[in-house]
C-alpha cells in the first residue's frame, strides 16, 4: 500500500518537484524522498516569513544545501509522514492552524501542531506547547 501514500501526497509532491526544478535545484533520492537543493532554492527558503533551511512538499524536501538536508532530515521526514496522512488537505490544515494561532496571538510556527510533532523528534521536550514568542 506504499504506492497509495505516494498517490495521496502526489499533488503536493508535484508542487515540490515543479518549484525545485524551476529553481534549478539538484535532485537526490534519499530513502524514497526527492531531496532538492540549490542556490535559488536557498534564496527562496531564506526569504520566507519564517526563514527555513528546508521545507517539505509531499515526497519532496527542498533544502538550502546538502548539509541542511542532512541536518533537518528527521524533522522533515515527520512532515513527509504528515503529507502521507493528510494528502491534499495537509497544506490547508497546516496554514489554517497557523492562521488560527496567529489570530489567537500565539506563535503561528512553533505552536502549530504539525511543527510540534516534527520538533518532537529533534527534541523530545518540545512535545509540550512552546512559550509564546520563543
Ligand atoms: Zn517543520
Amino acid at each position: 500500500m506504499r504506492w497509495l501514500r505516494y498517490l495521496w501526497a502526489a499533488p503536493n509532491t508535484l508542487i515540490g518537484i515543479t518549484i525545485g526544478l524551476l529553481l534549478g535545484g539538484r535532485v537526490e533520492w534519499v530513502s524514497g524522498v526527492a531531496e532538492i537543493h540549490g542556490r535559488w532554492i536557498a534564496r527562496g527558503l531564506r526569504s520566507m516569513p519564517v526563514p527555513a533551511a528546508a521545507m517539505t512538499l509531499g515526497h519532496v524536501v527542498l533544502g538550502c544545501t546538502i548539509g541542511d538536508l542532512e541536518r533537518t532530515r528527521r524533522h522533515e521526514r515527520v512532515h513527509v509522514r504528515q503529507y502521507e496522512r493528510w494528502g491534499p488537505f495537509f497544506l490547508p490544515a497546516y496554514l489554517g492552524a497557523s492562521l488560527v494561532l496567529r489570530l489567537m496571538g500565539r506563535d503561528a510556527y512553533r505552536g502549530n501542531p504539525f511543527e510540534i510533532e516534527a520538533y518532537a523528534v529533534d527534541d523530545p521536550s518540545a512535545v509540550t506547547y512552546p512559550r509564546r514568542g520563543v
